[in-house]
């Protein structure tokens, strides 16, 4: 089957990578999963009786639009070699051709059991920002209706320059305000630590998330490790006396994003230059080290919704600018 694009990855920002180039050329989506959408498909509407601007709709509008593109769910893609000016990519189902790639393969939540010391699946009532996020309606939202005291921990996987994460992951500060926001009107009880490094209020609409500010206490101050006794969660922090500890009955940590596993394999397979910390080097619109191939949405580097969509714009154009170039 032959295409002109093949966008490996069917996020919002691959899918709407394919729906700006849907009416120039063929394009396919390639996804391994057996739904599209990808992480953005997973979050939570935060409104509360009013919208937070959390840009999720957003995304849920990409999908509903009928594709003019061929979408393949459920591949596992295992070779891509190049013959002529033509891209061949296997899969385990099939060989599809393509002049042009787009890699648009995004992030994963980072995995909070590789900071053990922070306790997440060792004690209850310890959660990660991604967990309540894909629990709005319900779950683990539920759990927090009878606590009184929550702390929200920041920085969880990102700016840590030890671990080759010294990047911010953009998004945290802000769906963790949204989300403190949402458990305050629905739990006016509640009373929220926010232990943080630096407060990311970036992006459009925001002034809500500066009101939520003022609710919260805010601790400039990260803990580095949590214990349970009975039944509450101790945080243990560096104080201006030695060490501190605060109790609490939940505790929620704002995981960052990191490369997805599909981002590293499919760079490796494509010989492509990666950042110190793993993202596909973007070299300007999308452009790789390797001729013809593209790279979309947080496959570079972390963003939110909007960037991801704002990326799937830039690339196309630059896609749409090359095949007019290779055009005889
Ligand atoms: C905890 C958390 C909370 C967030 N909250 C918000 C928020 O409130 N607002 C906001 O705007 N943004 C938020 N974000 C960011 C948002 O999720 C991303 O901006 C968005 O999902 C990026 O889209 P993407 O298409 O680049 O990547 P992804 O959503 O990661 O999509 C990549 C797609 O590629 C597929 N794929 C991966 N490897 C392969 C492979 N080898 N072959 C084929 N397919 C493959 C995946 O299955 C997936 O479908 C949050 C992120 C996290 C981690
Ligand atoms: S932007 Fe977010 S909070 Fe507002 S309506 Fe959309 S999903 Fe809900
Ligand atoms: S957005 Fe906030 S919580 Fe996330 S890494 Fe950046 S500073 Fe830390």
């Amino acid at each position: 089957m032959g295409f002109d694009v093949l966008i490996l990855g069917g996020g919002v920002a691959g899918l709407k990578t394919a729906e700006y180039l849907q009416d120039d050329c063929r394009v396919a989506v390639l996804e391994e999963d057996i739904v599209t959408g990808g992480l953005a498909f997973q979050l939570g509407c935060k409104a509360t009786s009013e919208c937070l601007y959390c840009g999720v709709c957003r995304a849920l509008s990409v999908k509903r639009k009928e594709p003019g593109f061929s979408v393949f769910l459920g591949r596992t893609i295992r070779e891509i070699r190049k013959q002529g000016g033509t891209f061949l990519l296997t899969t385990d189902r099939e060989t599809l051709e393509g002049r042009f790639l787009v890699v648009a393969t995004g992030v994963a939540p980072f995995d909070a059991r590789e900071l053990p010391n922070l306790g997440w699946k060792k004690f209850p009532n310890i959660y990660t920002g991604f967990e309540l996020e894909t629990g709005l309606n319900g779950g683990v939202l539920q759990k927090l209706a009878h606590c009184r005291r929550i702390a929200f921990v920041q920085c969880v996987g990102s700016r840590n320059f030890k671990e080759k994460r010294g990047y911010c992951s953009q998004v945290c500060c802000r769906y963790a305000l949204r989300l403190s926001e949402d458990l305050l009107s629905l739990y006016p009880q509640l009373e929220i630590d926010f232990y943080y490094m630096d407060l990311q209020i970036i992006g459009k609409k925001t002034e809500k998330l500066w009101e939520t500010r003022q609710k919260i206490r805010l601790v400039r101050k990260i803990p580095f490790e949590a214990k349970e006794k009975g039944g509450k969660i101790f945080l243990t922090l560096e104080g201006s006396h030695g060490e501190e500890s605060e109790g609490y009955d939940a505790v929620i940590l704002s995981v960052g994003m990191v490369p997805s596993p599909g981002t590293q394999k499919i760079g490796e397979m494509l010989q492509l230059d990666f950042t110190p910390e793993g993202f596909i080097r973007n070299y300007g619109e999308g452009v790789t080290s390797q001729e013809g191939i593209f790279v979309c949405g947080t496959a570079c580097g972390p963003g939110d919704i909007e960037a991801s969509l704002h990326s799937a714009w830039e690339v196309s154009q630059k896609v749409r600018k090359e095949m007019r170039r290779a055009q005889p």
